[in-house]
């Protein structure tokens, strides 16, 4: 049986994952890959942190160039997270001609360019499934099985902390702090959720899905990005009346020869298998033009979930030969340009909810103003009570209009006399185009 070295840097959440699999699975890991891996070294901060695995002390350093200037260590697995040192020591691995697994979609969404070059140019392999939904084949579904088609559009639900946070909200009528605060006392949200709960980590794995997905270099920056902390029960329970859900979806889509790229709270008929992910589990749901719908679910993180993606990962580089291995990686002047929509260019069916002071006309003053920007309703909802300043709920849910046309109506109705306040407007996504 041949032997190779590996190096894990880090140790935390997947890096514990990832010794746990290279050892219960260390028999089925070799037949696969015709290797006997041994992780050579690790990479860690704090060197005297108790750690939820047995692992031998002379291998755990804190010193990076234990694993730079071993030339016997072919792969280095990053899964330390943020943007540097991860990315520096990366590089330096590459130009030492060792082959890269990494879980950093942060990293790879804003700097990933120049990873992937260096890459192409040392002829070595950068992998990185997990950084997209864990342990969902995703990456590897669309750069591989998928590279017949021409992939139309893709829905994902990619965000397991905030999947968590609205199941709660529509199955136990939580409100989402308390949501929330269940979702941190359960580990999925961290102590500061702002990335998961403003869409930021959904960003990130957007950007990188529809860079493979449409063959094209995606700035994050481009992709529009708003998240969950305006969602209210209530918003729940309207969503149920019309037999929708609501979900954070990282939404994928060629619009007029343009792609439509964002992340947003949709609602969604509950009908549609995505309606029906609950708790802290991803799916992406994908159309390509030959196979038609596809759907992939499973747990978008967690220690064995993403380990399992790593270790897929490393065997799929030590199957591909690790000494003359040019993997996966396109070329970056190989890619398409494609020019992505501002949000103002979009068309969808709109839910809006507003507090009004209960008088005569103002029903008609509203539809006055959505009228004078195209924006016609397809039902409205008025709350019959009274709260004790004389105010009711208006909810209304258009057809499907332009996103800059909604944005003047609103505007509009903001101006207006019995108008308390515009509470929420959700997009509607219907499936249907
Ligand atoms: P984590 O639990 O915080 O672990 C990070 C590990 O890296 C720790 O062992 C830490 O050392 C080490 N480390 C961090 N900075 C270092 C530095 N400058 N020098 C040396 N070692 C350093 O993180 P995680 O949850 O495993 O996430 C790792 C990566 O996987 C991130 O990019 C994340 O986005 C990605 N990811 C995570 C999940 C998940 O479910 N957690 C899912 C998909 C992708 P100490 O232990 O000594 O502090």
């Amino acid at each position: 049986m041949k032997k190779v070295k590996i190096a894990l840097m880090g140790l935390g959440n997947v890096g514990t994952g990832v010794w746990m699999i290279l050892d219960s699975n260390k028999k089925e890991i070799m037949k696969r890959s015709g290797y006997d891996v041994e992780v050579a070294k690790i990479l860690v901060r704090n060197k005297d942190k108790k750690r939820d695995v047995e692992v031998p002390e002379e291998i755990i350093t804190t010193d990076f160039n234990d694993i730079l200037e071993d030339d016997s260590i072919k792969i280095v697995i990053e899964v330390m997270g943020g943007i540097e040192p991860a990315k520096e020591y990366m590089l330096k691995c590459m130009d030492r001609n060792k082959h890269i697994v990494t879980a950093n979609k942060m990293l790879i969404a804003t700097e990933g360019d120049e990873l992937f070059e260096k890459a192409h140019d040392k002829g070595v392999v950068f992998n990185y499934e997990a950084s997209v939904a864990g342990g969902i084949p995703i990456i590897k579904g669309i750069e591989e099985s998928l590279t017949a088609n021409k992939i139309e559009e893709f829905y994902g639900i990619v965000n397991g902390t905030t999947n968590y946070i609205l199941s709660k909200m529509q199955l136990e009528r939580l409100n989402f702090d308390v949501a929330l605060k269940q979702a941190q006392d359960m580990g999925y949200a961290e102590a500061d959720p702002t990335s998961d709960i403003e869409g930021f980590d959904a960003q990130y794995k957007l950007a990188i899905l529809s860079s493979l997905a449409f063959g094209t270099k995606v700035d994050v920056n481009n992709v529009y990005r708003e998240g969950i902390t305006k969602i209210e029960s209530i918003d729940m329970k309207y969503a149920k009346k019309f037999d929708m859900v609501i979900k954070l979806l990282a939404i994928a889509k060629e619009s007029n020869g343009k792609l439509e790229l964002k992340v947003q709270p949709t609602m969604i008929p509950k009908e549609h298998p995505l309606a029906n992910v609950y708790d802290s589990f991803n799916a992406i749901f994908i159309k390509g033009n030959a196979v038609g719908d596809l759907m992939f679910y499973g747990r978008g993180a967690g220690s064995l979930p993403t380990g399992s993606a790593v270790v897929g990962d490393i065997v799929a580089i030590l199957r591909s030969n690790v000494d003359v291995a040019n993997y996966s990686h396109i070329a970056q002047n190989d890619l398409w340009h494609r020019e992505i929509q501002n949000i103002s260019e979009s068309h969808s069916k709109f839910y809006i909810r507003i507090t009004v002071i209960d008088q005569p006309g103002v029903l008609g003053e509203i539809t006055t103003i959505l009228g004078k920007y195209n924006v016609s309703l397809r039902s409205v909802i008025q709350k019959g009570e009274e709260n004790s300043k004389g105010q009711v709920t208006i909810v209304l849910f258009t057809h499907k209009t332009s996103e800059a046309d909604v944005s003047s109506a609103i505007e509009e109705l903001m101006n207006l006399k019995p108008v308390i306040t515009i509470d929420n407007v959700i997009r509607i996504e219907d499936f249907k185009n």
